[in-house]
């Protein structure tokens, strides 16, 4: 950074990347809530609870898009779908949130 045009604080400046950051953290966060697997609405499909795991690890981080781990594996049934929910952590930047997966692909829904 040399040759300063404007004169704009160097506060006003880190405030205003600021504010952009944190706007792009969330829409980056919505976007991943609209994913597949990002609500209980669109669950993936997988065939057997095994694979949950593996994809959950598969889906980088929604905030920084670092590596997550997976911190739990739930169970649920919600009406009559039979949902997997992986709660992963990133351990980079300690943004949590669920994956939700369906099992029994391939039947009809
Ligand atoms: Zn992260």
């Amino acid at each position: 950074m040399t040759g300063k045009k404007k004169p704009l604080s160097a506060r006003a400046q880190r405030r205003e990347a600021e504010r952009a950051a944190v706007k792009h953290v969330r829409d980056r966060e919505r976007l991943a809530s609209l994913e597949p697997g990002g609500s209980p609405e669109r669950p993936i499909a997988i065939t057997s609870a095994s694979e949950v795991e593996v994809a959950a690890r598969g889906m980088p981080c929604a905030r920084c898009s670092g590596e997550v781990r997976v911190d739990e594996h739930l169970a649920e049934t919600v009406g009559t779908s039979r949902l997997r929910i992986a709660r992963v952590v990133c351990p980079a930047c300690g943004a949590r949130r669920s994956i939700y997966f369906r099992l029994g692909a391939g039947l009809p829904n």
